[in-house]
């Protein structure tokens, strides 16, 4: 049984100028997502980093739950789900235990991820299958109309919290981390180019990875919260409010307080759950 697709070797190179159109479903486009919402960037640094992989198209899956970001598996020429509220890397568990040799992408919101599907989520770090967790991450639900979710910071404003959030919020990566994913990170639409360079780690690592991806919601949390236009969105939140681990390493405490880190935050190597279902089948039949 084969557990790993064929992926290059080599060290990630930016190609560039790049060709979208082999990647996508050009009969399914236009895309829904607002102007000025961060979804599109991030697709565009997926599939230039799926090319970067050299990973093959038949080869990979990808399996979304439901809201904005969900759609994201209509557009591309993957093999690909669209699923149920919460339930993504549910079905993504299901796939890859009988199509071991997927590469498997799941596309989940925060409200996704976090909330309806957060037992879900943190099981599936536990077990760390072969799977990357893409958590487009807008801290509000985008498609019903801006409701708060579990990562909207206290004090802001959405559907459900007109006189501002009293919740804390998760910090996913922490989450992730501690449930046992042995790939975290934290990217950011602004930082595209290195966002690029993330997700081509997330997908040639072997186990559960999970990446982050604070991006932006202009419709409902950057109307409510009073951001002028998308511009003034990303520099407040993902440009001046996160720090890449290399700066970060250079900054006293009191310079880091309310920044988020952006980077590769954690990586660690342990058997993966499909080799030791493998194993488990060999070692009962053999
Ligand atoms: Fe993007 Fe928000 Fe529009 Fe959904 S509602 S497409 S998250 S801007
Ligand atoms: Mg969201």
């Amino acid at each position: 049984m084969t557990t790993q697709v064929t992926a290059r070797t080599v060290p990630y190179k930016e190609k560039k100028p790049f060709d979208y159109s082999p990647f996508l479903r050009k009969g399914k486009l236009p895309h829904i997502w607002c102007a000025g919402c961060g979804h599109g960037i991030v697709l565009k640094s997926l599939l230039r980093a799926v090319d970067a992989t050299g990973i093959a198209k038949d080869d990979l899956a990808m399996v979304s739950g439901i809201g904005c970001s969900s759609r994201t598996p209509g557009y591309v020429d993957f093999n690909t789900m669209h699923t149920l509220h919460g339930r993504a890397t549910a079905f993504a568990t299901g796939l890859k235990l009988a199509k071991p040799r997927l590469k498997v992408i799941v596309a989940t919101g925060d409200g996704d991820a976090m909330a309806i599907g957060g037992n879900h989520f943190i099981h599936a770090c536990r077990r760390n299958m072969d799977m990357l967790i893409l958590v487009y991450n807008n801290y509000i639900y985008g498609m019903t109309s801006g409701q708060a979710s579990p990562t909207t910071p206290e004090e802001k404003i959405s559907t459900t919290s007109r006189y501002g959030s009293i919740e804390p919020a998760f910090d996913i990566c922490e989450l992730a981390k501690t449930a046992g994913a042995t790939f975290v990170a934290r990217g950011t639409a602004y930082h595209a180019q290195e966002l690029e360079k993330t997700l081509y780690e997330g997908l040639m690592h072997r186990g559960t990875a999970v990446i982050d991806i604070l991006d932006s919601c202009p419709t409902y949390y950057g109307r409510f919260n009073k951001y002028k236009n998308v511009a003034e969105m990303m520099d407040k939140i993902e440009k001046d409010g996160t720090v890449s681990v290399a700066q970060a390493a250079k900054l006293s405490p009191e310079k880091l307080e309310g920044k988020q880190l952006r980077g590769i935050l954690h990586r660690s190597e342990r058997l993966e759950y499909c080799d030791g279902y493998k194993n488990l089948v060999d070692r009962v039949t053999g």
